[in-house]
């Protein structure tokens, strides 16, 4: 230490700052990024991805590997999730546009010269050549793109879909997802526990693992295909196929969009309206169930009501035009040409309702 009496530490070299000016290291390219930045993950240094093993893996087996670990430090933890999922995808997309390059047909070669031309490189995003190879890449433009061309042949191969329907994740509802992730810090609730917890301390547990949370709906929706929709009962027909598409609510709570091909369904437009009708009435109803099954009653009046949030209400009006007026029978709306004139009657129906609603 520089003091008075020691005044030859002046000489000594105080080094603030040993990184500046260098180029920093990219995690790809840092074999130690992962101990250095996770400490108290990997208390003996070793045991990471860098760490030499007998036989190679990916980095997608790696992390998977970690995520499912019984131990939990890594799933627990959102900040290595979110570099779990960077590395994975920057991985797939370094590849794949390397691939995409060496893949070029003979003769229409990309050369560095054209790389280096703006002009070329402007058509190539307009096209969005630039942007294909990234295909692979979940949630990305080019990966849309190709699943949505994946559906449009579904549907020319086997017709309009007969069922679609939106299945959301009530993970606030459901005690065993909070009862799972709640053992894994040693405490154990019952469902009475669970049911009197508050919206905050719920949300909480979710938060503390969401690989369980998310490994939990993706269980569930599995068995609903697997032991409900395919099971011999055929609860809404014989399933041919079926497409899911699965989405994220702003506060990170999944739900799936799911069509469904029915063999032997009526089709709309080319059947009779009547045996459409015939239809949709063995399989729905809108109506609330009377008192003598009182457990269904309160799932319907629960989760199968539509209630106005901010999201439907953007526009004052809501947005899918509830409350619908009542009918005794299934209708099949027909677009209608002199829709602008019976404009006012729909109005004045509206109005009716919502002050039905509002008494
Ligand atoms: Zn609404």
């Amino acid at each position: 230490m520089m003091t008075i009496e020691n005044p030859e530490a002046f000489n000594q070299i105080v080094c603030v700052a040993p990184a500046e000016g260098q180029r920093p290291l990219s995690i790809m390219t840092d074999p130690n990024f992962e101990t250095m930045s996770n400490p108290e993950k990997f208390p003996i240094s070793g045991g990471c991805f860098a760490t030499e093993r007998p036989n190679k893996i990916t980095y997608r087996k790696y992390f998977n590997q970690r995520l499912l670990d019984v131990d939990g430090r890594f799933a627990k933890d959102t900040d290595y999730l979110f570099v779990a999922q960077y590395i994975v995808e920057a991985k797939q997309i370094l590849d794949d546009a390397n691939n995409f390059i060496w893949r070029q047909k003979p003769g229409r070669n990309f050369t560095a010269q054209q790389a280096r031309d703006k002009n070329v490189v402007s058509q190539c995003v307009r096209k969005d050549n630039a942007y294909r190879f990234m295909k692979n890449v979940q949630g990305s433009p080019a990966y849309y793109q190709k699943t949505f061309y994946e559906l449009l042949a579904m549907i020319r191969q086997l017709g309009t879909p007969t069922w679609f329907f939106t299945l959301s994740a009530a993970d606030m509802k459901w005690p065993d997802v909070i009862q799972t992730i709640a053992r894994q810090y040693g405490v154990t609730y019952t469902d009475e526990q669970v049911a009197a917890l508050s919206f905050e301390d719920k949300s909480n547990w979710i938060r503390r693992n969401p690989v369980t949370a998310a490994r939990h709906y993706q269980y569930r929706l599995n068995t609903f295909f697997q032991e409900f929709l395919k099971s011999p009962a055929n609860p809404l027909g014989e399933l041919v196929e079926y497409a899911i598409r699965i989405e994220f609510q702003a506060r990170g709570s999944p739900h799936a969009h799911c069509l469904l091909w029915i063999k032997d369904a009526p089709k709309y437009g080319v059947d009779s309206n009547a045996s459409v009708c015939q239809f949709i009435d063995q399989y729905i109803t809108c109506a609330i169930p009377d008192d003598s099954d009182n457990e269904l009653k309160d799932l319907v009046l629960l989760l199968q009501q539509h209630k106005h949030s901010n999201y439907c209400r953007r526009h004052k009006r809501c947005r899918f035009n509830f409350p619908h007026p009542p009918s005794n029978e299934t209708l099949i709306a027909e677009p209608n040409e002199i829709a602008s004139d019976t404009s006012h009657i729909l109005t004045s129906m509206y109005k009716v309702l919502d002050s039905r609603k509002s008494q």
